[in-house]
């Protein structure tokens, strides 16, 4: 399955798993904690998961566990304590674990493997989605559509997602 192929026209993303970046940058718990550094400053991300062999998650590195911990190596400075979600737990709960336990992304894990990642920006992207009311083309950000038109009053169903490619 092809995890990064967008969701079809219409569709609103309702789990994890279909808006989870993929495939997710990882480190060894072996690796030197400079080519984590380097890691994060070439990939422009603030914080990696650590894997073993089997690609289990062990824990995470962030910028912070760099500067705030000494250690050789990814294991010496990764957070263990990692919060992580299902491909199929709700966008709406992820919200709320990125609010309540401040935290800035979180690992998907399927089966014990890691599949991917949700970061604030992937939840926030959906804040942006555009949905235009097919009565009278009022157009309503969110990551659902309105319960109703706020011009025409039209239901819910009559929104659709705003395609954004050209052509269409
Ligand atoms: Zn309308």
């Amino acid at each position: 399955m092809d995890r990064s192929q967008p969701r079809p026209r219409g569709q609103v993303a309702e789990t994890a798993g279909e808006i989870m970046s993929t495939p997710v940058h990882t480190v060894s718990p072996g690796d030197p904690v400079g080519t984590v550094a380097d890691l994060l400053r070439s990939k422009e991300i603030s914080g990696v998961p650590v894997i073993d062999a089997a690609g289990a998650l062990l824990g995470l590195v962030s910028e912070y566990d760099l500067l705030a911990k000494s250690g050789a190596t990814a294991a010496d400075v990764m957070t263990t304590s990692v919060i992580s979600v299902s491909a199929g737990t709700p966008i709406a709960d992820v919200r709320h674990l990125l609010v309540d336990r401040r935290i800035r992304r979180v690992p998907v894990v399927v089966n014990g493997e890691l599949v991917g990642i949700v970061s604030r920006g992937d939840v926030v992207a959906l804040l942006a989605t555009e949905w235009v009311c097919q009565v009278c083309g009022e157009a309503v950000r969110g990551d659902h559509p309105p319960e109703v038109c706020p011009r025409c009053h039209a239901g819910s169903n009559r929104f659709v997602l705003e395609d954004q490619s050209p052509g269409f």
